[in-house]
């Protein structure tokens, strides 16, 4: 099991219709084990398209070490390096 990531900030998305980047403030909560739970849905402010930003190729997993007297214990955790721009997909049928 692991931590929630979350956000609450300003996103700024490429739309993938009609190529203009806008910025919406958003309030994510990404669960970083699910591959299939990382997308959020937007919607293109310009031409009114919804979209898909997906956040999981922007994932990263860190390992720690910690370190009791005599035991050894491995854990995780992630981290997102978001682009200054997201890009979205076509929101699936
Ligand atoms: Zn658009």
């Amino acid at each position: 099991m692991s931590d929630l990531v979350s956000f609450a900030k300003r996103f700024d998305f490429r739309c993938w219709k009609c190529n203009k980047a806008y910025s919406i403030f958003k309030e994510v909560k990404l669960d970083p084990e699910k591959e299939n739970e990382q997308k959020i849905k937007v919607a293109c402010p310009f031409c009114g398209e919804s979209a898909v930003a997906d956040f999981f190729p922007h994932r990263s997993k860190k390992k720690f070490i910690l370190r009791n007297s005599d035991a050894k214990e491995e854990s995780f955790s992630y981290e997102y390096n978001l682009p200054k721009i997201l890009p979205t997909t076509e929101l699936p049928k």
